[in-house]
């Protein structure tokens, strides 16, 4: 899916290590965050001692890793970066922490995916920084105590909720990423656009934040294909007409939503009349996993004012029959 938050590690994503920003006056939005954040760093500075654990959470592609990464170079550490589902073994962990500096920043994408006897480790690795394991076996097997250089753990997930309880207790900085503003959008694809030094309008950089879910992964993702269809058509720059026409064929609509966005709110309203119905059964329908439907469909859906949440399960609203040009069932309370 082009407007799909997540990162395809394609060669052609590998481009967005370009459009990193490197500091927090560099990176657009979520103010309370940049501000919490500057503040926070300041005073571990001050007082010579790495910063807090930080936990990151809110939907792929609002830019968690990029954050991970201003922090570290703001705090001029070093910054190493692995996920959940890439540690396998408690022994790989400690082969990372074993690498780390004083003062290093460890990030850790999907942190919600490691396995239990990892993030075990993590917990007196995190609190104290030491780790106990059991080096050998069976005869030989015997505890070894292994201490840490201080370093900050930052964590990223996709809800917090995600993680277990004990696991979340040990971060002392929390943020929620929210989803970004059109102004905010505006103002990534004109920066990326200028990194790329191609020549945009303002009208089509408005026009391509509009339909990027409210996601810089996603703009970027829209000014490369739209670079394309305005390099074949000889544009020297890119204007709101050729976006206009460039989402259409990519079948991006007016609000960023696409064939499965659509084929999710016309499903519910064809089988369900419109809701209530849970989140499971959409996904059967659909063909997708419940955690994709959770996770990357549905936050902006509801973001949107298309779905709302009830006791009973997920309803379709007036907004989104109104969308879809489908007339409501009048006897109902969308
Ligand atoms: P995932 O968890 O799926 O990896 P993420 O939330 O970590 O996603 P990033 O990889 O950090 O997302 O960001 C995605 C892209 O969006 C990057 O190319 C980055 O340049 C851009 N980006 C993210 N946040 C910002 C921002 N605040 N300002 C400018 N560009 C941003």
């Amino acid at each position: 899916r082009i407007i799909s938050g997540e990162s395809s590690g394609s060669a052609e994503d590998q481009t967005e290590l370009s459009l990193r920003p490197r500091t927090l006056s560099q990176y657009i939005g979520q103010e309370k965050i940049k501000q919490e954040v500057a503040v926070y760093i300041k005073a571990a500075k001050k007082r010579e001692e790495p910063l807090d654990h930080v936990l990151l959470y809110g939907p792929p592609g609002l830019g968690k890793t990029t954050l991970a990464g201003v922090i570290a170079n703001e705090m001029a550490v070093n910054f190493k970066t692995t996920s959940g589902p890439a540690i396998e073994k408690p022994g790989d962990l400690v082969a990372l922490l074993n690498e780390l500096q004083p003062g290093d920043i460890l990030f850790i994408d999907e942190i919600h995916r490691l396995p239990k006897n990892v993030e075990e480790i993590l917990y007196s690795a995190m609190e104290d920084f030491y780790i106990d394991i059991v080096v050998g076996q069976d005869a030989t097997a015997h505890p070894v105590h292994f201490p840490l250089p201080p370093f900050t753990l930052v964590g990223a997930t996709t809800r917090a909720g995600l993680l277990s309880a004990p696991l979340r207790a040990r971060f002392g900085i929390v943020e929620h990423m929210n989803y970004y503003t059109k102004d905010e959008l505006t103002e990534v694809v004109l920066r990326s656009a200028a990194v790329f030094n191609t020549k945009i309008d303002p009208l089509g950089a408005q026009e391509i934040a509009r339909r990027s879910r409210g996601t810089p992964r996603v703009s970027n993702r829209l000014l490369k294909r739209v670079r394309d269809f305005a390099q074949v058509a000889q544009k020297d720059s890119i204007d709101k007409e050729i976006v206009d026409y460039a989402l259409r064929l990519l079948q991006v609509d007016e609000h960023g939503l696409d064939e499965t966005d659509r084929k999710m709110l016309e499903t519910m309203i064809e089988l369900y009349d419109g809701g209530p119905v849970g989140l499971a059964t959409i996904a059967a329908n659909i063909g997708e996993e419940t955690d994709t439907v959770a996770d990357m469909i549905e936050p902006y859906l509801m973001q949107i004012g298309f779905i709302k949440r009830t006791a009973r399960g997920r309803m379709v609203t007036r907004a989104a029959y109104s969308h879809l040009g489908i007339e409501p069932n009048n006897q109902k309370n969308y």
